[in-house]
């Protein structure tokens, strides 16, 4: 099979060795969560309980009053006990809830009986999903799935963590013709996506099509890169016979995920600078998305819990684990045997677009889909540029990183928006090779927020 890409680009190890082997295992039910009131990009929510409030699992807590921001939900049964700011994956602390638990699990109950959606404990398979067809999706109009999708707080779980609904309302005018399911997983070391692809492939592609219909789109392709056979062989036999969805196999290289770099390989169509996949008629979803999108559409499931790989050489025993959203990073250590000698660093995400964390008590949020624990501490010390040009070749965008670091460092961010700052996807693909250690990414970074701060005032 003909395997498609994008230009530029670079190949890291893969690093995935140690848990792609690995089935998903469910995480025990943390004694408590942390609920930060933003786990998406836009608007954070406003707080619907109050302290010493009781919670069952899949109750909204959170209320979303903007267009772009999704709800939250309890992920365990208990007290919220704290509602405060505190450290968040993503940079500043920020308004959360923390839930104790009461050790019940109770879950919000439907009308007729328990909660279609309560995991069965102790089953072989870690996704009990209710009965199929449950409710017929195909029954709802495409109002009905934009909501059903919004109440459940859905989000991208690919990283960017956009609101579903968002995404799924592209603005008048704006034509899609084409969707596709993200399965690259380029980012080192993650298997979640991988995992899942290959332990519910059914699941995923009935999630897809609940996708492509909402929006009427005809055209689906599923993108998965060629160093992950297995996956491509299980979501290859479900889509079998399937006329509008096509399986497209993908060269493995980083950024290989990246929506603009997918839709490039896919379907050779480039989203102009400063624009959306929508400006190209596309759409792009990853697969967890696809899978939570049927457990909230099927079975009025929100999201309360995602797939997330804990590896890394700082790791006694990496896997991948089914964890409810909220579960302090440091239990999920705990949980994979501890650390593996001395604490080292410990990024959330992959190594290229993770961030490192200064606490392991933050907590996994909607967008988390690794934990990454490090032995040593990185690299040597940043020398001056030496004008080698890895950067440059190693840029899917066609930037010039050097240039925009050099003029973000001077502060002159005008400059540095000359050289496309702002169409940085934040790949990292730049820093990888820099012979110089010249932290690239967050230079790029810093003059993205200057700018975005200047234009708002
Ligand atoms: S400049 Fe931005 S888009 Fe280009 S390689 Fe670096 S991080 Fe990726
Ligand atoms: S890769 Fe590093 S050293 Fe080489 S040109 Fe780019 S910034 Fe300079």
């Amino acid at each position: 099979m003909k395997t498609l890409t994008f230009p530029g680009g670079v190949h890291p190890s893969s690093s995935k060795e140690a848990t792609r082997d690995k089935r998903i295992e469910e995480a025990k039910i943390p004694e408590r969560v942390i609920i930060p009131l933003i786990q998406h990009t836009g608007a954070p929510c406003e707080a619907l309980v109050s302290k010493g409030d009781r919670v069952r699992v899949g109750q909204k807590i959170g209320e979303a009053k903007a267009f772009v921001s999704a709800p939250v939900h309890a992920t365990i049964s208990g007290e919220v006990t704290e509602i405060k700011p505190l450290p968040y994956p993503l940079g500043l602390d920020t308004t959360s809830l923390v839930i104790q638990s009461d050790g019940k699990d109770e879950w919000l109950e439907g009308q007729d009986g328990p909660s279609p959606y309560r995991p069965l404990a102790n089953t072989a398979s870690p996704y009990p999903l209710p009965p199929r067809e449950r409710i017929d999706w195909k029954t709802l109009s495409p109002e009905e799935i934009r909501e059903t999708i919004r109440e459940a707080g859905l989000v991208g779980l690919g990283g960017a963590a956009f609101p579903t609904h968002v995404k799924l309302s592209p603005p008048k005018g704006k034509k899609i013709d084409a969707y596709i399911l993200n399965g690259a997983e380029c980012e080192p070391y993650l298997t979640c996506d991988y995992r899942l692809m290959v332990e519910r492939p059914r699941e995923i592609l009935e999630g897809f099509r609940i996708l492509m219909a909402t929006l009427g789109v005809k055209n689906g392709y599923i993108g998965i890169e060629d160093n992950k056979w297995e996956a491509i062989s299980a979501m290859g036999r479900e889509v079998k016979g399937e006329p509008n969805i096509q399986m497209k196999v993908l060269k493995t290289k980083y950024p290989q995920g990246g929506e603009k770099q997918l839709i490039k390989a896919i379907l050779r169509r480039e989203v102009p600078s400063g624009g959306l996949p929508f400006d190209v008629g596309v759409l792009v979803s990853n697969v967890g998305t696809a899978f939570s999108c049927l457990e909230a559409v099927v079975s009025g499931k929100p999201l309360v819990e995602r797939v997330v790989t804990v590896t890394g050489p700082g790791v006694k025993e990496p896997k991948n684990l089914r964890v409810r959203i909220g579960t302090p990073i440091s239990d999920l250590i705990e949980e994979c045997g501890g650390f593996n000698g001395q604490q080292g660093k410990i990024i959330i995400g992959g190594p290229m677009m993770g961030l490192a964390q200064f606490t392991a008590e933050v907590p996994v949020i909607k967008g988390t889909s690794g934990i990454l624990v490090l032995t040593d501490a990185l690299g040597d010390e940043e020398i001056t540029c030496i004008r080698c040009g890895k950067c440059i070749q190693s840029c899917p965008l066609y930037l010039m990183p050097n240039m925009i670091s050099l003029y973000a460092k001077r502060g002159r961010f005008d400059e540095a928006k000359g050289y496309g700052a702002l169409d940085c996807i934040e790949c990292g693909a730049c820093a990888y090779g820099c012979p110089a250690r010249i932290p690239l990414v967050q230079w790029i970074k810093y003059a993205k927020s200057e700018l975005t701060k200047k234009k708002s005032q």
